[in-house]
């Protein structure tokens, strides 16, 4: 375990051990701390995209989240773009930009002049990942590249002293080979220096509260983010799920059955489910979040707003 995973700003897991187990949704109280919070974006492909991203970025800004980090496409495809989100994040923005990094597709040499040159600009947060193949292919390590997430966690600390996250899967990684292996494997990359897991998305609350169960009984005492995604659109959640190992409940789908034409009663559904399930997480002692904004702010500031979180002005 490293220092920082044990020091008492931010510890989720030693909140959960101490705090009360099942709870009622929280009565809001001046007392109640506001949880720390970040928000995911993804680098915009086209210029009204861009404006869109920047839209998204301003409106959430004020919330003065501890980080917000920017995705990294797979194989590596958008690492000009996410470089040029994180570095315009660094020049005109307050905010604390954490990179996304991957080890796909690329040598260990390549990947640390990446580091390094986040580095040089003032990045001192990334989310290491081990990143996907292309569809329909199996994942094959570079022969010379970091084979797994927990290997470029400890290339990228021989480069800088960077603040390091990674992924955690509440319900599996899709290619693990039993829970306590991927247990196992969630450990070495905290063990290789990184500080936080952000999780995969998931609905049920129990799914994630159980799963804090697991890694404190694996020797995990990092704090372990739960990654909320405000879901509007069925049918990409769909997607996303098949791809990640993240399951979409029944009642989940069936919140959304015949709402595929009405945009705007899908929107406030989300809106409902999501903050049901930030404030569940919130009554069991949960006081870390990191938002999946999917470059949308609106979901995501009401639910932080929900949530206690507010901008100076308001
Ligand atoms: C918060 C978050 C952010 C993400 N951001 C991005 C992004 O920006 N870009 C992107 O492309 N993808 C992203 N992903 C997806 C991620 O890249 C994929 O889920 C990928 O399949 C696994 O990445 P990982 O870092 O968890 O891999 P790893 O931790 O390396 O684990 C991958 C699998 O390999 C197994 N494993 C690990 N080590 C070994 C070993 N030595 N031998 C055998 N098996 C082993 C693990 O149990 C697991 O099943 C993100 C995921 C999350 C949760």
């Amino acid at each position: 375990m490293n220092d920082q995973t044990a020091s008492p700003g931010s510890p989720t897991l030693e909140r959960w051990l101490t705090g009360p187990r099942f709870a009622g949704l929280p009565a809001r109280g001046a007392a109640q701390r506001p949880p720390l919070l970040s928000f995911e974006f993804f680098p915009p492909k086209t210029e009204a995209l861009e404006q869109q991203l920047w839209t998204c970025i301003r409106r959430l800004e004020p919330l003065r989240p501890r980080f917000v980090s920017v995705t990294y496409g797979a194989g590596g495809t958008t690492r000009q773009r996410t470089h040029a989100t994180v570095a315009r994040l660094v020049q005109e923005t307050a905010l604390v930009p954490a990179a996304h990094l991957t080890c796909v597709g690329a040598t260990c040499t390549e990947v640390d002049e990446v580091a390094r040159q986040y580095w040089d600009a003032g990045v001192r947060h990334i989310v290491a990942l081990r990143g996907d193949p292309p569809p329909g292919e199996t994942y094959c390590p570079h022969p010379d590249g970091y084979a797994f997430a927990a290997d470029l966690v400890a290339g990228l600390k021989r480069v800088a002293p960077f603040e390091i996250s990674v992924a955690a899967y509440p319900e599996l990684h899709p290619q693990a080979q039993s829970r306590m292996s991927d247990l196992d494997n969630l450990k070495r990359k905290l063990d290789a220096g990184a500080n936080r897991a952000i999780t995969n998305f998931f609905f049920d609350s129990s799914v994630f509260l159980r799963f804090l169960d697991l890694c404190l009984a694996a020797g995990i005492t990092a704090p372990v983010v739960p990654g909320i995604m405000p879901v509007t659109n069925l049918a990409g959640l769909r997607r996303m799920s098949a791809l990640s190992g993240a399951s979409i409940p029944e009642w989940l789908a069936h919140m959304f059955e015949g709402l595929d034409d009405d945009p705007d009663t899908r929107r406030m559904v989300a809106a409902i489910v999501a903050a049901e399930q930030v404030r569940l997480l919130q009554a069991n002692g949960i006081d870390e979040f990191h938002f999946y904004t999917l470059n949308r702010p609106e979901l995501t500031y009401a639910i932080s707003h929900i949530l206690g979180v507010r901008s100076p002005s308001v």
